[in-house]
């Protein structure tokens, strides 16, 4: 007598075949998340580096002290070109006011321009 152990072949497939379903609808949901929380995370440092780059001339340092106190606190590093790298490997420029030489965007290599985020 045949012994009806474990399952056949057609089981399989289907069961896999509904794993591939719930993860073909799941995957684009959680991708759109995660570029959205970066997306989220990106501009509060932006807004963060602004804020610190603020305090720190406010508090008589160099330029250049400033932003690198400022990448410090969002835990990036400042670059040649005075943009700076933050800790998702995002390099962000910064443009200034041509009146009050304070910071007027920061336009990110990844979420692109500032849109407000830093005003
Ligand atoms: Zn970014």
């Amino acid at each position: 007598m045949k012994s009806k152990n474990g399952f056949t072949l057609i089981e399989l497939i289907v069961v896999i075949a509904i794993l591939a379903t719930l993860t073909a609808i799941a995957l684009p949901s959680y991708t759109g998340l995660k570029r959205n929380a970066d997306l989220e995370v990106c501009q509060a440092n932006r807004i963060t580096f602004k804020r610190s780059y603020m305090a720190y001339t406010a508090n008589k340092h160099t330029k250049r002290e400033a932003l690198e106190l400022a990448a410090a606190d969002v835990g990036g590093t400042v670059n040649d070109d005075n943009s700076y790298t933050d800790k998702s490997g995002h390099v962000c420029t910064i443009t200034y006011d041509a009146q009050s030489g304070f910071i007027a965007t920061i336009d990110c290599s990844e979420h692109g321009e500032d849109k407000g985020v830093t005003h």
